[in-house]
């Protein structure tokens, strides 16, 4: 291993998720020089929603925000540095892993967690681009007060499309959900709670195809999956939030064995190249929960640890 090089670590994690956070925190715990490299900020997606549940222990109605310092607070303990850096690839050179960032430094390290998870899908329909930031919204506890009495739609109908609808519906006139299912696909809990609120509107079998406005959103084009038939809904200074779905953030990974787009990774987090871990929703597998992902942070941060012990 070269001794004089700038930037060189034991362990480099991409993402600063639960995933990375939980890997950092037991690399760090075992005595390894442990970095977080994260393009925007410690927490991730959870980081951003607006209350955290079902993961034990966490508080009454604990938000993204609570739970993000709490990782935040966590880290700093453990003297886990963080660069604010977007990663755009890795590769092997010798004896040791570089990994490129958008901003052209060169990070070293003995090896490498992968664990910067996924994106929220996009609409990729007219008018949704240039809406961004004048109605097409990605943050609830963040942009949901800035629409106080106007209508709010929430484009998706599994447990986290829902979860932000109920939360939502305190700030508006009217909370449409528009999923292009026949039924919701989420839990009793939440389908309980919805039930309750009187300014909900359902458009079920239904897809937003088209928003129209110019510096705020004024219609909506929603179209019946199965008619093909066309509404047109006035919606001067409307909220859109989308969750209808995730893709995998592994572009600058080609060289992994991938399986769907996602890390194929085996039971210790390793994936086909040596000393390259990954950890949480970027990883091929059936559960994507702040529990799995802190549960492969903590297996990656451990086998990580021990694949250093032995090089
Ligand atoms: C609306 C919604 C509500 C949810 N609510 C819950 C809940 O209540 N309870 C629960 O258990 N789960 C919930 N989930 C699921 C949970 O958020 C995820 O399973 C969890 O955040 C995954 O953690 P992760 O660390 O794997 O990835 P992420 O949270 O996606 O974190 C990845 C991090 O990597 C960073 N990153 C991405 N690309 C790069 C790059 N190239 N370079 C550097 N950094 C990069 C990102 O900025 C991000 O900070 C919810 C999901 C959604 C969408």
């Amino acid at each position: 291993m070269e001794k004089n090089k700038k930037n060189m670590y034991d362990v480099i994690i991409v993402g600063g998720g639960p995933a990375g956070a939980s890997a950092a925190v037991y690399a760090a715990s075992r005595g390894y020089k442990a970095i977080i490299l994260e393009k925007n900020e410690i927490g991730g997606t959870i980081g951003k929603v607006s209350s955290v549940t079902h993961y034990l222990s966490v508080d009454k109605d604990e938000t993204g925000k609570s739970f993000k310092e709490k990782l935040e607070n966590q880290l700093a303990v453990y003297g886990v540095e963080i660069f604010k850096e977007e990663v755009l690839g890795f590769c092997t050179e010798n004896s040791f892993k570089k990994v490129m960032v958008k901003s052209g430094e060169v990070y070293y390290a003995k090896s490498i967690i992968l664990a910067n998870g996924t994106t929220q899908k996009e609409l990729n329909i007219p008018g949704e681009k240039e809406l961004v930031g004048k109605g097409i919204c990605f943050n609830p506890s963040k942009e949901g007060r800035n629409y106080v009495g106007k209508d709010i739609f929430v484009i998706g109908g599994a447990d986290g499309a829902i979860k932000e609808a109920i939360y939502l519906a305190q700030f508006a006139k009217s909370l449409s959900i528009i999923h292009f299912e026949e039924k919701l696909g989420t839990i009793p809990e939440f389908k309980n709670k919805l039930e309750k609120l009187d300014n909900i509107k359902l458009y079920l079998q239904s897809r937003l195809t088209k928003i129209d406005g110019k510096d705020y959103i004024q219609k909506l084009e929603i179209t019946d999956v199965k008619t093909k038939s066309v509404k047109i809904i006035e919606a001067e200074g409307a909220a859109i939030f989308r969750y209808i779905g995730a893709t995998p953030n592994t572009e600058g990974y080609q060289s992994l064995e991938l399986e769907g787009g996602f890390i194929k990774v085996d039971t210790k987090m390793k994936t086909n190249i040596e000393g390259v871990f990954a950890a949480g929703d970027i990883c091929s597998k059936d559960i994507r929960q702040v529990a799995t992902a802190v549960y492969d942070g903590t297996v990656a941060g451990i086998n990580v640890s021990n694949y250093l012990k032995t090089i």
